[in-house]
Order: structure tokens, then sequence, then C-alpha cells
């Protein structure tokens, strides 16, 4: 089964308008004069998605949130509902990223019902989980992100709504990963994972993305791993060059 990568941008709390936009006009300038072989996806800070959809609308650059509340409205100061991205132009929404777990207590149960209200709007959910370094030094690593997985994943999620986003915590930001094999593990063991919900074929067809320092200079092995789909990017997908060198090393 052959998966197209999805390629997205995380950037997190960066970006005024103008270099929002620059940096995204900038991506899709690249994405239509040399479309690679994967989707492209930049997820700015909330306030941006408005401006950042409408640079790029008539190109095939897609637009997410990066969080999302669990309700539909209502009396939640200071957070975004799935249906406010949606009707900005978002198409995808990132959920259960490890600094929303741990700058807001996020729990699996908060990040499940955050993508049932994404996938009930029409909204992909990135589903984000990953393991820490005491996890990874414990031999816990597979039993953790087996239970996030478990935890976080809605009753109606499949391969269509839902990207799971593998990003082992002590590699967000730090420069580090883990070694192709201990990615290859944990990626295979997901998969095994949403077999058993999704069926084979639905777990055939699910895309697992690798997220935690990936830069042009390690994402081409990194993404020809069987079971690594493309990559969730934080750092480097603030800077045009970096983004797009990554996007083209996807298989
Ligand atoms: C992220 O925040 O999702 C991420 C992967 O960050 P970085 O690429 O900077 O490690």
């Amino acid at each position: 089964m052959s998966r197209r990568p999805l390629i997205a941008g995380n950037w997190k709390m960066n970006c005024l308008k103008g270099d929002g936009v620059a940096l995204a006009e900038g991506i899709a300038a690249r994405l239509k004069a040399e479309p690679p072989q994967a989707d492209l996806l930049v997820c700015p800070p909330a306030t941006l998605i408005d401006a950042v959809a409408r640079a790029v609308a008539g190109t095939p650059l897609a637009v997410g949130g990066q969080d999302c509340h669990a309700a539909k409205s209502g009396a939640h100061t200071g957070d975004v509902a799935a249906p406010m991205l949606k009707d900005l132009g978002a198409s995808h929404v990132i959920v259960g990223h490890s600094e929303r777990r741990s700058d807001h207590g996020e729990t699996d149960a908060t990040v499940r019902a955050k993508a049932a209200a994404a996938h009930a709007t029409g909204l992909v959910a990135i589903i984000c989980i990953g393991e820490t370094e005491a996890d990874r030094d414990g031999g816990r690593t597979l039993a953790v992100v087996g239970s996030q997985f478990e935890g976080s994943l809605p009753p109606d999620a499949t391969p269509e709504n839902t990207v799971i986003a593998y990003e082992p915590v002590w590699a967000i930001g730090t420069g580090r990963t883990p070694t192709n094999p201990e990615v290859a593990e944990v990626h295979g063991a997901i998969r095994a994972l949403a077999a058993k919900r999704l069926g084979t074929d639905g777990a055939s067809r699910l895309r697992i993305l690798y997220g935690g320092s990936m830069k042009p200079s390690n994402a081409e092995d990194l993404l020809a791993l069987e079971d690594v789909d493309g990559g969730l990017i934080g750092g480097a997908s603030l800077n045009v060059e970096d983004f797009w060198a990554i996007a083209r090393s996807s298989r």
C-alpha cells in the first residue's frame, strides 16, 4: 500500500502577520513550481490562519490549526473551536502536541475529545503521541506510546480523518533524534495497534508521521523508513529552504 507522505509544519507561537504570510507564500511558490511527492501543510498560530489561508488560496498548500477546543462554542475564554478553524480555511488541526500535554495538562481523554470535535467539523486531526526521555530510558516507550494511541484515538477515527504523529518528547526542539531502527520499531508498533482499531486495510492507509528535530540533513533517511509517512516539523518549518528541502526528501 503506498501512502502519500504528508509534510506538516508546526509554527508554534511564532510569526507576526508579515513574516507568516511571506513564509507561507514562499512555500506555496515552490510547491507550484515543482510539486513534490507529498502533501504539504502549514499550521500557523490561530491568529494567522485567516491571512495565511488567503495568501495560499488556489495553491496545493494546506493550512491547519495547532489545537482546538472539544466544544463547538461556548464559555471558554481564549480557546478556539474547530468550526472557527474551518471557517478560516483550515483543513487540519494538530491535537495532543506534547507542549499542549505539558503546558496545559491535556490528558489522552482531552485529546480524544478534541480529535472527535475536529472530525465532527470535517477537519483532519493530527494526533500526537510520544514518550519522554525517562520513559525511553526505563524501557517503557512502546507501552507509553501504545497507551496514548489507544486513549487518544476517538471511536470515529478513520485513515481519512486521522493522522498520527509519533513525536518523542525528548527529540522535540533538541536536535536529538532516535536512531532509524528505533523510529522504525515505534512506527511498526503503532501500525500494528492501528490494525486492531481500523482493520488491516485501514491501518495500511493510515499516515503515521515522525516528528522531533527533523531537518534537511536527516529527513531523507527518516522518510525512507517503511512506516514513516511524512513528518511533523517544528523549527525547520520556519524557514522556506529547510522546509522545502525536507518536503523534497520524501519518497
Ligand atoms: C514539533 O514541535 O512538533 C517538532 C517536531 O519540533 P522540532 O521539529 O523543532 O523538533
